[in-house]
């Protein structure tokens, strides 16, 4: 499989009124197409300084980061712009709907931008609300509809320009357990029957156990990975050895 994802040597020194602090020391990984990764740690470990360097929003201070390919720390932000609308999905844990769009719109945003033609928006939008079971709420605002339906069509937004990564944030953090289920098991589906490539960034054990590989960072360095056996249940345990591990298990939040 190919790699969509390879960050190499990545280092984030932040400084501030004359101090640095090194948040991120020397990160190698890599995403292969059709993977669907954790990035797990204690809170203050790097893992939203990853995050903002793989979504393109920050630079590291040094190392690089290729995404199918293109390497987007050498990017000016014309590029990047259209880099992260055509290449990359965002999830995120509080949805980042506009409000003052339907349902609809928002998820067809990224396709209008790109000037899609009116018909295929049509097309793409009946088949992926009919996948995410939203159809009935297309016309809707978000005020109007449930956190989890909130959440469907924020993946609906992220997916439907076919991204060669969708990254998510605590995609389940303002959710309730059951629509947190629902959530994680239809990225899992995403993962699964649409060979989407998925990194996943969460303090939650459980969200993490619906990922086949989860990388744990502490202190700005790569820690351990855990992989996916046949069951879930024991991946999760593993995932709880691990962070217990780690020290702090109350994490993020
Ligand atoms: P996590 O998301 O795993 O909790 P972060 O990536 O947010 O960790 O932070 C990693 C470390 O970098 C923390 O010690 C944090 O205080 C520090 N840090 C994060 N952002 C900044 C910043 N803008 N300036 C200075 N230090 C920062
Ligand atoms: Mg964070």
């Amino acid at each position: 499989m190919n790699n969509v994802l390879v960050a190499k040597n990545l280092k984030k020194v932040y400084a501030s009124k004359g101090v640095t602090y090194t948040a991120l020391h020397d990160i190698n990984l890599e995403i292969k197409e059709g993977e669907f990764v954790g990035i797990m740690g204690p809170s203050g470990a790097g893992k939203t300084t990853l995050l903002n360097i793989i979504s393109t929003i920050d630079n590291p201070t040094s190392g690089n980061v290729t995404i199918g390919g293109d390497d987007i720390t050498k990017m000016n932000e014309d590029k990047l712009s259209s880099f992260r609308r055509k290449k990359l999905g965002f999830v995120f844990q509080d949805y980042n709907l506009l409000n003052t769009l339907t349902i609809k719109e928002n998820i067809v945003l990224p396709l209008a931008l790109s000037k899609v033609g009116a018909k295929e928006i049509e097309h793409e939008v009946a088949k992926i609300s009919d996948k995410f079971g939203i159809s009935d709420t297309l016309n809707k605002y978000p005020y109007q509809v449930s956190g989890g339906q909130k959440q469907r069509a924020a993946i609906a937004r992220a997916i439907i320009t076919k991204p060669a990564l969708v990254l998510a944030d605590e995609p389940t953090g303002a959710l309730d357990s059951k629509s947190s289920a629902e959530i994680l098991q239809t990225l899992s589906d995403l993962n699964e029957n649409d060979k989407a490539t998925i990194m996943l960034v969460t303090h939650d054990a459980f969200a993490a156990s619906y990922c086949k590989r989860i990388l744990f960072i502490k202190d700005g360095v790569l820690f351990t990975e855990l992989r996916k056996g046949n069951s879930r249940k024991e991946f999760f345990q593993k995932i709880l050895d691990v962070l217990s591990t780690l020290g702090n298990t109350v994490t993020d939040i």
